[in-house]
């Protein structure tokens, strides 16, 4: 089966051709971070008018990649949710258009589905299986005792960990988005100050970064006062240090509790080096593969739509002409 992928839900306009669900025949992710660096986030009129502009241009560059041609696909999955409303717009509008004029069948996804499924296209899913995910808006563990079944068993409560990096990366003057400045800058710092942990009631998954987030800016204010300065360096792998802490530390207790047979990490966020490292470590101590996909696959981009797509393909699952932009859906 070949399904075609279509992603527009932030700031990344992107079309992919998969086959069978795990075979990349082409990935075409078109950025914009360009655009959006100097208001230091992304400006959602702005996101949608370079989705019109791009939309076509990256779809005839998928086709030209993969040397295939409309005959050859057999379904179109395009992201429903959640996202920016205008931007989501621009994606399903083109799928519609697109499943109608060429009589192919149409399937939504939701977003974060398609973040746990970018890891698919490197390996085989193996269930029971935990996601954690981490990216600009969300921060999830996510248990799957199936193909296209989701179990949220713990969120943030708050901020999302993609989020806080952003805002604590403004805090220091970094440029956006901030999170693999500070990850470059921890490499080089220590974690001298002890930033606080949330790990919230005992038994919850749950995840809470806006404290953290208050704890930094207050540090760097009262130090500045005081007349003390830290070196960026430092306050960058503290800050870093202390997601890192709870997000490694709560992953390895659901995978145990859970007795899951594969844990995958996915979203922005699972780019970051220390972050990686702790899980390659925690994970390393136990007999549960892990799984962090390759950079590329880590952040916005069309295959890993198309590969969810090819699931909700497979198990029947058919948008209508109705099929609507939900900028709040829920992962299930
Ligand atoms: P969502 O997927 O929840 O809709 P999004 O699409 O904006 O949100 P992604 O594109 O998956 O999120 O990831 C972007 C986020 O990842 C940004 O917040 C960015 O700062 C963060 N990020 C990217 N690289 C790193 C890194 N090396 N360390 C920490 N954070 C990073
Ligand atoms: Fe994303
Ligand atoms: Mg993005």
């Amino acid at each position: 089966k070949y399904i075609l992928g279509i992603e527009t839900s932030c700031d990344e306009t992107a079309v992919s051709i998969v086959k069978n669900g795990r075979e990349v025949l082409s990935n075409v992710v078109a950025s914009q971070i360009e655009s959006h660096k100097r208001f230091g986030g992304v400006v959602p009129e702005i996101a949608s008018r370079h989705h019109v502009e791009q939309i076509t241009l990256v779809l005839e560059e998928a086709f030209n990649e993969s040397g295939l041609d409309w005959d050859d696909i057999d379904a179109i999955a395009v992201t429903e949710g959640p996202g920016l409303v205008g931007a989501l717009l621009i994606g399903v509008n083109a799928a519609k258009a697109l499943a109608f004029a060429k009589g192919k069948p149409l399937v939504g996804v939701h977003h974060i589905a398609g973040h746990i499924y970018a890891n698919r296209l490197e390996e085989e899913f193996q269930f029971p299986l935990l996601a954690l995910i981490v990216s600009g808006g969300h921060t999830e563990l996510v248990l799957m005792k199936e193909h296209g079944s989701y179990e949220v068993i713990g969120e943030t409560r708050d901020d999302a960990a993609g989020e806080a990096y952003d805002k604590v990366a403004r805090m220091l003057n970094l440029p956006y988005p901030g999170g693999p400045h500070i990850d470059r800058l921890a490499a080089e710092g220590d974690a001298v100050i002890d930033f606080p942990r949330a790990w919230l009631e005992e038994d919850s998954f749950d995840f809470s970064f806006s404290g953290l987030k208050s704890a930094v800016i207050n540090k760097i204010h009262n130090a500045k006062q005081k007349g003390i300065t830290f070196k960026q360096e430092d306050i960058a792998a503290s800050f870093q240090a202390s997601v890192i802490d709870v997000l490694a530390t709560k992953t390895l207790k659901a995978a145990m509790q859970h007795n899951v047979k594969q844990v995958i990490v996915a979203g922005g966020v699972a780019a970051n080096k220390g972050l990686r490292a702790e899980l390659e470590a925690k994970f390393k101590e136990t007999t549960i593969p892990l799984l962090i996909p390759p950079l590329r696959l880590c952040t916005d981009n069309a295959a890993m739509i198309a590969a969810a797509g090819t699931i909700n393909y497979e198990q029947g699952k058919r948008s209508g002409m109705d099929l609507n932009a939900n900028p709040s859906l829920l992962l299930r």
